[in-house]
């Protein structure tokens, strides 16, 4: 028995690092064909198509999803993972901070979808996952920027996925809870423990956890009647 991931063109963003590296990983262990975007500087993972480019750039990304065509085939997947915090307290937030989370968080999905679902439509088939987080649904101190971006995220993944059904397309997102990534760098140790404290599961997520509900969301045969939902990965963390 597999997943049915098999040859499947997937599309990773920000897949260079954290939680976007271990889907990434994964995936490839699965026997997808991967591609993946980076921004910082690395080396490529062996066996996959690596392209370098910003969410956040409308006509780069409409390049990222034809250069995946010509060297992979069409896309079957696309994982909306890159994100940015830059975490404050609300009146502190400048409006620098505030627009590099949208343009990034919320934006950045938009641009990197809009020129593949139709496609997707066409060939009545596809699948995609959107990267929300546990502060989108409960919100969090410091992330009224970040959370507002993954909340939108839900909103739009239960739009599209009511839009796309009809075309044989499913849209998910997962939740991620805290997960050992170096997002969680700038948290002092003090909060962390207090976050911990909050933890059922007593413990931060690996990005290999959220890698596995990923693929399950990605998968033609495991999830195949799932579309329009969040699913949580985060140790039963409800504050
Ligand atoms: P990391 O900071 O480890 O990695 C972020 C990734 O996003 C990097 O690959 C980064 O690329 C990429 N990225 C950021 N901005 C852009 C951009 N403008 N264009 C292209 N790529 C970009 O974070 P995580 O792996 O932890 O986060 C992955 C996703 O999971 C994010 O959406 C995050 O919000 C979400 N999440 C994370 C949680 C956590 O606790 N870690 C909890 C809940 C959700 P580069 O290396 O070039 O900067």
């Amino acid at each position: 028995m597999t997943l049915g991931l098999e040859d499947q063109v997937i599309l990773v963003t920000g897949g260079n690092r954290g939680i976007g590296s271990a889907i990434v990983n994964l995936l490839l262990e699965l026997g997808s064909k991967v591609a993946y975007t980076y921004r910082s500087i690395h080396t490529p993972q062996l066996g996959t198509l690596a392209i370098s480019a910003d969410v956040t750039d409308k006509i780069g990304m409409a390049q990222v999803a034809e250069q995946v065509e010509k060297q992979l085939g069409a896309i079957d997947g696309i994982v909306a993972n890159a994100g940015i915090t830059k975490d404050n307290f609300f009146p502190k937030v400048t409006s620098a901070d505030w627009d590099a989370v949208i343009d990034t968080n919320l934006k950045g999905v938009y641009n990197t979808l809009q020129p593949i679902i139709p496609k997707m439509y066409d060939r009545r088939s596809g699948s995609v996952v959107c990267i929300s987080s546990i502060s989108g649904e409960q919100g969090n101190l410091g992330q009224t920027n970040y959370a507002a971006s993954k909340a939108a995220v839900i909103g739009f993944t239960k739009s599209l996925a009511k839009e796309a059904a009809r075309y044989g397309v499913r849209v998910n997102a997962v939740a991620p809870g805290f997960i050992e990534t170096d997002m969680l760098n700038p948290i002092s140790d003090k909060v962390k423990q207090r976050i911990l404290s909050e933890i059922p599961l007593s413990r931060f997520g690996k990005p290999e956890e959220i890698a596995w509900a990923v693929a399950f969301l990605l998968s033609p045969l495991a999830s195949s009647y799932i579309t329009g939902t969040v699913l949580r990965v985060n140790g039963a963390h409800h504050t």
